[in-house]
């Protein structure tokens, strides 16, 4: 595993003024991203998975206020970039893609003028390099037929290539981080696996590191170098992958673990975590987790637990991990998933067309 630190945020803050008061969407969190590596960051809906993404190149709606210690890129702090600096850093270094390419896609532009669009402005191509390049990166892509379809208008392609459409656009400066937002979430799963498969494919090609957003913990698997595991605002466990998925430590981790189906056991209920997200305009005293998490210790009332570290590679906030807390083991249904992460991080084959 690599080390070089690509992208850091440092104690990041996200808040939205509304008329029912302010949201407090993102409570301090902090990350590195390493060269060459995807980081998942996995949680419930509400956990402030999007929203603290969309901060780092600051595509946030206009209620939002974004503060912190620092949000570090190639030795700058984003947070004290202007709009024209991050229009740059949006179209050259930091690309992302999101669950619905239809909503960022336009809908009255060809396909092909839309990847061609960027490298003119961006990369200074004329217009028929810039032509030759988005067909390259349309083929690269697996869009067939493309220079047939590089006339066409998003409508007519289906959700899977429209979302391979969208990875064109976003490649196609050579951006040295891709953000993908629940990229396959719409997709059906053999083109899921497909356009997994693309990514990945992708990002060794160059080298690019990632920041990946999904529920699915067959995903996570298949493609995390390290994850981050996302609850009311903050990360509350971060680690390798191995880590995460074999050595546990946050009740709250548990939880996301064992709510994956588990494929062997059959005639099973499908576990949930009990009870729902705090209201993150009213964030509660203590341990945001603490009302859901049966191994809830008194201190969890009182105050919120610091990431305790586990090792140079693993953290967790949670006070179980205090020296003073008695010794709790994670439930065995995690056990009994092991065979499935195994699986789907040994094979690293999805289905391929
Ligand atoms: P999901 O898995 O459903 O995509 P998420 O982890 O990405 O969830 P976010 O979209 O980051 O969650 O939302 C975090 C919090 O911020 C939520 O409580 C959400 O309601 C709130 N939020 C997001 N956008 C806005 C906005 N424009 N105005 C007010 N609150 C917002
Ligand atoms: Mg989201």
């Amino acid at each position: 595993m690599t080390s070089k630190v690509v992208l850091s945020l440092n104690n990041l803050h996200v808040k939205f003024k509304t008329l029912a008061g302010t949201i407090n969407a993102v409570r301090g969190v902090s990350y590195n991203l390493y060269e060459g590596e995807t980081l998942a960051l996995v949680g419930e809906s509400g956990s402030g998975k999007s929203v603290s993404t969309k901060a780092i190149t600051r595509v946030l709606p206009g209620n939002s206020t974004i503060s912190g210690d620092g949000i570090i890129y190639k030795g700058e702090n984003l947070l004290e970039k202007n709009e024209k600096d991050l229009t740059r850093i949006r179209g050259n270094d930091i690309a992302m893609i999101f669950q619905d390419p239809m909503t960022s896609l336009n809908p009255v532009m060809t396909v092909g003028y839309q990847i061609a669009e960027p490298l003119i402005e961006h990369q200074h191509m004329n217009k028929k390099e810039a032509k030759k390049r988005a067909i390259e990166l349309m083929n690269k892509v697996g869009i067939l037929k493309a220079e047939e379809r590089y006339g066409q208008y998003p409508h007519q392609f289906s959700g899977g290539m429209r979302q391979r459409v969208m990875i064109a656009l976003a490649v196609a400066c050579h951006p040295k981080i891709m953000i993908a937002d629940e990229p396959t979430t719409a997709l059906d799963v053999t083109i899921q696996a497909q356009i997994i498969e693309l990514l990945k494919d992708l990002n060794k090609e160059y080298s690019m590191s990632t920041i990946f957003i999904t529920h699915d913990m067959g995903v996570v698997a298949n493609i995390a170098d390290r994850i981050a595991v996302m609850y009311a605002g903050k990360i509350v466990e971060y680690g390798t992958a191995n880590e995460i998925f074999f050595n546990p430590r946050h009740p709250y981790t548990w939880g996301l673990l064992m709510a994956v189906p588990d494929m062997e056991l059959k005639d099973q209920d499908l576990y949930t975590i009990p009870g729902s997200p705090p209201n993150l305009l009213h964030v509660p005293k203590g341990d945001p987790f603490s009302f859901r998490n049966k191994f809830a210790l008194n201190i969890d009332l009182e105050s919120e637990p610091p990431m305790f570290k586990v090792s140079d590679t693993h953290y967790a906030a949670t006070w179980l991990l205090d020296e003073r807390a008695p010794r709790v083991e994670p439930p065995k249904e995690i056990f009994d998933r092991w065979e499935f992460f195994k699986t789907n991080i040994e094979n690293k084959s999805v289905v391929k067309e």
